[in-house]
């Protein structure tokens, strides 16, 4: 019978013609969902081995937000450790205590591990640091998301830890490792635009992996619409105080005009990363003077933070 697409409703996938649900400007391909799955999977899979990010025997602590990008890692890490024997997956998320959001993505959370039988752990801000986060931004919400991220860091380690993981994986995708060398760049912190996005080696650290740093986000979209996990979740409400909201906006912009970019930010960041090792832009690690963590300076960020709130 001849394909849908050859009569002209849809574009043709480019590996079997029929009706395709996506088009890849950089490759100039469209694809249907079942060639979609396939070249996202075999995408991530291709990443894990090129940067040695999965060993056999690991136990891998997902970072799980209950959004599509950490739903995406869950289900397609599930789905492709099969070929690292002895590897296994525990799911962590973090409670930041943001009312009116996190509820739902909690939800999401637990109902996607109890559906692929993946241990959940659950840790909140007010185990760690004592309050909400909602609480903690009274008179400093333009700060939310930087005070956020250093504690959600904070937090996934150490239930990883206690989790008896080796290994963290984060559902960066594409445009975020592209928005954050790009902001890097912006504010000229070559330090940290050449940390490492492969894994992390240094015995201080747990080690952290961005299996989803090659999909882009629409993308990753499609592959939960095809495989029937997307759902519409709330906005976090501090999202408009995000300083990469400005870098998001203007990159897609470009990125739509020249396809590529993305990509070449990142290659670019490799070359850099090439060149700086073994200088002195690789910082040296310090342990934190307070709490022993690792940490470039003498107070880690967080001992830092817990002053300046006076915690
Ligand atoms: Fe945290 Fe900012 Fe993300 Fe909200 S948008 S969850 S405050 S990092
Ligand atoms: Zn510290």
């Amino acid at each position: 019978m001849e394909p849908r697409a050859a009569r002209g409703e849809l574009p043709a996938c480019a590996c079997c013609g029929e009706p395709a649900v996506v088009y890849q400007p950089v490759t100039r391909r469209y694809l249907c969902g079942t060639h979609l799955v396939r070249d996202v999977e075999e995408r991530v899979r291709a990443t894990i081995q090129e940067t040695g990010q999965i060993s056999p025997g690991d136990r891998i602590a997902v970072g799980l937000s209950g959004g599509k990008d950490s739903t995406a890692l869950l289900v397609l890490l599930s789905r492709l450790l099969p070929a690292w024997p002895g590897a296994s997956l525990v799911a962590v998320t973090v409670d930041e205590g943001i009312a009116g959001y996190r509820a739902d993505t909690m939800r999401a959370a637990e109902s996607l591990t109890e559906r692929f039988g993946v241990e959940h752990h659950i840790v909140s801000f007010r185990e760690l640091i004592g309050d909400d986060l909602d609480t903690l931004l009274t008179g400093r919400e333009t700060q939310a998301c930087t005070i956020c991220g250093i504690l959600r860091k904070k937090a996934l380690a150490d239930a990883a830890r206690t989790a008896g993981a080796t290994v963290i994986a984060t559902g960066h995708n594409l445009n975020d490792e592209a928005q954050s060398v790009l902001m890097n760049a912006f504010r000229g912190d070559l330090p940290r635009l050449v940390r490492n996005t492969g894994r992390e080696r240094s015995a201080a650290f747990l080690p952290r992996i961005k299996p989803l740093m090659a999909i882009p986000e629409k993308e990753i979209a499609a592959y939960l619409f095809i495989q029937g996990h997307f759902s519409v979740l709330p906005e976090c409400p501090y999202t408009k105080y995000a300083l990469r909201a400005e870098v998001r906006t203007l990159l897609s912009d470009y990125e739509f005009r020249h396809p590529g970019t993305m990509q070449h930010l990142i290659e670019s960041k490799k070359m850099i990363e090439r060149y700086c090792a073994g200088t002195p832009v690789m910082e040296p690690l310090h342990r934190c003077r307070e709490c022993g963590d690792p940490c470039s300076g003498e107070l880690c960020q967080v001992c830092r933070l817990r002053h300046s709130l006076g915690k």
